[in-house]
């Protein structure tokens, strides 16, 4: 079948699918070139309606998106690309055009939490008052958490299971920082090892 420019008048709609985690990441625009050196060069080329040209995404960014696959769809009228973003899709500095900033979760809201009291030295908050007694001391207390819902995994109580699982995820959080690590890089091991 034959991809129809005809019926948005030379122009196609194209959506932009994370080719990893499959988020919607933007809609654009093709005429038939910009489809063309899609294909030719294998990053997205949209038409801006806007700049009224031709638009390499990632053109001044350098957030290109690099093309896994391109799908019509059932009566060839739009695109499905699939493909792997060289960093954040909108210009507003989302991953997403779709998504907040922190759409990826509190916890990652809470990352930046107990980031910001370390960095701002926040006397009186437990957070920072732990961070300066040291790593072992916040290594010890990720161990103290396990072995708390260990405890509690032994029992049926499932308000204070649920208690000790969020105290180990927040002094684990903790201690990720001290460390200098992020929780998208644990995140990252976790989504390689699923996509062997
Ligand atoms: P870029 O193609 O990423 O180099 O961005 C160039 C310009 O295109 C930006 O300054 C924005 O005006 C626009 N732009 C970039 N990304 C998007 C997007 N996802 N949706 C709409 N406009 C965008
Ligand atoms: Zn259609
Ligand atoms: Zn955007
Ligand atoms: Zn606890």
């Amino acid at each position: 079948m034959k991809l129809d420019f005809e019926k948005g008048n030379g122009l196609v709609p194209v959506i932009i699918q994370d080719d990893r985690t499959q988020h919607v990441l933007m809609l654009g625009y093709m005429n038939e070139e910009a489809l063309k050196l899609t294909q030719k060069d294998g990053r997205v080329h949209f038409f801006s309606r806007t700049k009224n040209r031709i638009w390499l995404k990632g053109e001044t960014s350098e957030n290109y998106l690099y093309v896994m696959s391109i799908k019509e769809d059932c009566d060839s009228d739009a695109l499905l690309i699939q493909a792997k973003p060289a960093g954040n899709v909108c210009h507003t500095g989302s991953f997403s055009c779709f998504e907040e900033k922190n759409s990826k979760g509190f916890l990652y809201e809470l990352e930046e939490t107990i980031s910001e009291r370390i960095d701002q030295k926040v006397e009186k908050s437990y957070t920072y008052d732990l961070y300066q007694r040291g790593i072992n001391k916040m290594a010890q207390k990720v161990g103290e958490e396990a072995v708390e819902l260990v405890i509690e995994a032994k029992d049926d109580n499932a308000k204070l299971f649920k208690d000790e699982a969020a105290d180990l995820l927040y002094h684990f959080l903790i201690l990720l920082k001290a460390k200098s690590f992020s929780l998208s890089e644990i995140e990252e091991v976790l989504m390689e090892r699923s996509r062997k």
